[in-house]
């Protein structure tokens, strides 16, 4: 069945690319609602739904687009509202950008979490089992969903940075609110030293500081990660919130290699696809 918060949670902070002060409520919603960004700031309140088709394609973070008006960086947030199976909520912000807290998901899971108790609603969640590898490919990284024997939903990341203290790095869990919350949400942000400095020149990441974001300088990380491939932990979160947006609950294997936050969103729009096959979808049935 579908569900939702049982009470409203709230979060403020500073955003990473204009550093502004934004503070965000998260709403319980009816059953089909979906999870949707609403802007209060602005005249109207336009609403912005969590969902593939509002995607703005961007290599740093992914943004949200209806009608002109943007949400930037829910990633990390819808992680954590999928992984803890949060099907449905009004998701109020004062302004164009969710907070960017530590760089992690740890903020948004220990507020969401609800000791596991949330409203259930009377009506079947859009599940989504993967019938048949799909494959998205940009030269040689790829994200591929696969079936699997295997209950709930893997995922697994490889990555290869230019880095030797990055590197080669692995990481699979099954998604549960446990698993999420234990090996996926602590895991932050990471970048490089020089690439910041390059971003600020140019005026970008006004709200970057070490608080959100593992950063690695000439002389190694500027302060250490909590776990060795912490890395590739972030980007199964950052997979996590990208997959959300297909607006399904999926079950089967997700593989990435080297991907990133325009594969991730591809394939979420191509499992979508799957599913209005399998399901005949049409305008009196949406999800
Ligand atoms: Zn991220």
């Amino acid at each position: 069945m579908q569900h939702t918060l049982p009470s409203t949670i709230s979060y403020s902070g500073t955003t990473l690319h204009r550093g502004l002060h934004t503070t965000v409520h998260v709403h319980p919603a009816p059953a089909h609602t979906g999870r949707i960004f609403v802007r209060t700031d602005l005249p109207g309140s336009p609403e912005v739904p969590a969902r593939f088709e509002y995607v703005q394609p961007t290599a740093l973070s992914t943004a949200l687009v209806a009608h002109g008006v943007e949400v930037q960086t829910p990633e990390h947030l819808l992680s954590a509202l999928y992984a803890l199976g949060i099907d449905n909520c009004r998701i109020e912000i004062d302004g164009p950008e969710v907070p960017i807290l530590d760089g992690s998901a740890v903020g948004y899971v220990s507020k969401a979490h609800f000791g596991g108790n949330l409203t259930e609603q009377s009506a079947q969640r859009p599940y989504y089992k993967i019938a048949s590898a799909i494959t998205v490919y940009d030269r040689d990284s790829w994200v591929s969903a696969i079936p699997s024997t295997e209950p709930g939903l893997r995922l697994s990341y490889a990555i290869d940075f230019p880095h030797p203290l990055i590197g080669k790095q692995w990481h699979s869990f099954v998604c549960t609110p446990e698993t999420f919350a234990q090996e996926i949400a602590p895991a932050r942000t990471f970048t490089l030293q020089a690439y910041v400095d390059a971003m600020r020149a140019k005026g970008l990441i006004q709200g970057g500081s070490l608080a959100c974001a593992l950063v690695l300088g000439d002389e190694g990380w500027l302060e250490p990660p909590t776990w060795e491939n912490e890395p590739v932990r972030h980007k199964l979160l950052d997979l996590v919130g990208d997959l959300s947006l297909s607006g399904l609950v999926l079950e089967g294997h997700i593989v990435a290699y080297k991907a990133g936050h325009t594969l991730h969103g591809q394939l979420a729009e191509k499992l979508y696809s799957e599913y209005e096959k399998h399901h005949g979808l049409s305008a009196s049935n949406p999800v």
